[in-house]
């Protein structure tokens, strides 16, 4: 059977995966896997698009269902889950499906699917960081200070989990995304510029 790639990206909110896995679609094609959530939509997010917003009922209903590849509660207060259906459609045709998913759920998907690749993206320094989340203008000071603080014991564990191939640093931005995108050629057997 001819299979496609998965490749899990994680990394602290406001590092770069969504940039770097926009381009990796654009050059690679195949489908950037849209999770769903139980938080709310911070402003400029579509339902659809970015996240499918769901209600507490309806995501454990899904879970119930192992509707899911893969799921967590992120940040002590929100679900997110992998639609496990598109993701297989898609690994079935043979293409690349990237999903964006914390360090927990990238540990789940790599006991269900072993050949996964693995790739944590990293700030160049913790400042970089913290300018990138308010950048984004998604959230309150509050929030973005939570998300820093969490980004630090993520960052930790990954380190440790032997789940990730690769750690790129995401500081010139071409610089990471040709990083990641000579590991996505490496491993489908194929560049693309
Ligand atoms: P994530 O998906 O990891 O939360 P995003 O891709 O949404 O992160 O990026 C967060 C913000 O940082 C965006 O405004 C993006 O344009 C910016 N950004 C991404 N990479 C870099 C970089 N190397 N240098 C500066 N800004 C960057
Ligand atoms: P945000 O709320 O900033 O969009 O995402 C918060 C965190 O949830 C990020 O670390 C992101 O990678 C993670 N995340 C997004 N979707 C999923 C998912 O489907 N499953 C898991 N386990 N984590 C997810």
């Amino acid at each position: 059977m001819v299979r496609g790639l998965l490749l899990v990206l994680s990394g602290p909110s406001g590092v770069g995966k969504t940039t770097i896995a926009h381009e990796l679609i654009r050059r690679f094609g195949g489908h950037f896997s849209v999770s769903c959530t139980t938080r709310r939509p911070s402003a400029g997010e579509r339902d659809g698009v970015d996240y499918r917003f769901v209600s507490e009922a309806e995501f454990a209903a899904m879970a119930a269902r192992d509707a899911f590849l893969e799921h967590a509660l992120v940040f002590g207060r929100s679900s997110y889950g992998t639609p496990r259906e598109p993701v297989e459609t898609s690994l079935r045709a043979g293409e690349l499906v990237i999903l964006d998913i914390d360090v927990q759920g990238a540990e789940q998907v790599h006991a269900k699917v072993p050949d996964m690749l693995g790739i944590f993206i990293l700030p160049p320094d913790e400042a970089s960081l913290l300018a990138r989340l308010r950048q984004r203008g998604r959230e309150d000071e509050a929030a973005i200070q939570r998300r820093f603080a969490e980004a630090r014991l993520e960052m930790e564990r990954a380190r440790g989990n032997g789940v990730y191939d690769a750690f790129v640093v995401n500081d010139d931005l071409a610089g990471a995304i040709e990083q990641v995108a000579e590991l996505v050629g490496a491993r489908i057997g194929r560049v693309r510029a």
